[in-house]
């Protein structure tokens, strides 16, 4: 069923509805509005960092997404999907390729790696239907493999890799779909500085053919220079929304972290002092 337009984001210059729009989407929990969001769009192909302190409201709002937690009901439907309010989680993950935290802790046993990856066409935690594979599917779960480098992780249990290894794994997993955005959840969480590198080149890669994303994270270090817009969450709320120079400044990131931050930018990569 298509919502009304007006005011729900609806784009008539463009003729399109956003990948995803939320209205007065808001989570309570123990008593406690710990999300409330007024008004946010995603578009198809943008490249967007979720930037805030631990406590904002991250994870809460991917959580949204993968309907983990559903928003309280309004007057609006808080939550679209390509302007639909009525959408169901295959769909979205068609649309959206996710990899959080519950999803990587989920996987902490003994799947084994292929079946891991394979395992995103069916939405479980390991592999119940193999009957159900194709040979197509087989074949894009091994390009994949190759693509994120963990080919030789094949025949391994979830359970033994490194942290770094098992984000690899569930991010071909996240792709089976070949979907157009992809969803991070503190990706660089866990990972030394010579996995974070590794990891940042192969995300860069994964960009290269168009792919949307959205990268949630309270470390500026891991916006890849893919990314354009960076939304700031602060107590549940959106606390600035824009493109990503004027959001990455020393007197922003100040406020939004409570610190007295300087901010450096080298090569399209940002730090803080
Ligand atoms: P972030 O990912 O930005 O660090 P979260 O979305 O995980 O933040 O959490 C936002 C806030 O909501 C935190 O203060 C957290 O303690 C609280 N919170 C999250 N889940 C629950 C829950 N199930 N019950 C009560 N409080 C929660
Ligand atoms: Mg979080």
């Amino acid at each position: 069923m298509r919502a009304g337009r007006v005011g729900l984001g609806y784009d008539d210059t463009m003729d399109s509805w956003p990948l995803l729009q939320l209205n007065d989407a808001r989570v309570v929990r123990d008593g406690k509005t710990i999300l409330d969001i007024a008004n946010l769009a995603v578009r198809e192909g943008e490249r967007i960092a979720i930037l805030g302190p631990n406590g904002a409201g991250k994870s809460t709002l991917l959580k949204l997404l993968t309907r983990d937690i559903l928003p309280l009901a309004g007057d609006t439907p808080a939550m679209l999907l390509r302007g639909r309010e009525h959408w169901d989680l295959f769909e979205a993950r068609k649309l959206f390729g996710v990899v959080s935290d519950s999803l990587q802790e989920d996987y902490d046993r003994k799947v084994e790696v292929t079946d891991a990856v394979m395992s995103g066409y069916f939405g479980s935690v390991g592999l119940y239907r193999r009957a159900d594979v194709t040979p197509a599917m087989r074949d894009r779960v091994t390009a994949l493999m190759a693509e994120l480098e963990i080919t030789r992780l094949a025949g391994q249990t979830m359970n033994v890799l490194s942290t770094g290894e098992a984000r690899r794994v569930l991010i071909a997993r996240a792709l089976v779909f070949d979907p157009p955005t992809l969803v991070l959840d503190e990706p660089c969480d866990g990972l030394d500085a010579n996995a974070s590198y590794h990891f940042l080149r192969t995300l860069r890669a994964l960009l290269k053919a168009g792919r949307g994303l959205v990268l949630i994270t309270h470390h500026i270090e891991d916006i890849v220079p893919e990314v354009d817009r960076v939304i700031m969450l602060k107590n549940g709320r959106v606390f600035a929304d824009g493109c990503k120079d004027e959001m990455l400044t020393d007197e922003r990131l100040s406020a939004l972290f409570e610190i007295p931050a300087q901010v450096e930018s080298r090569g399209g990569v940002y730090r803080l002092w």
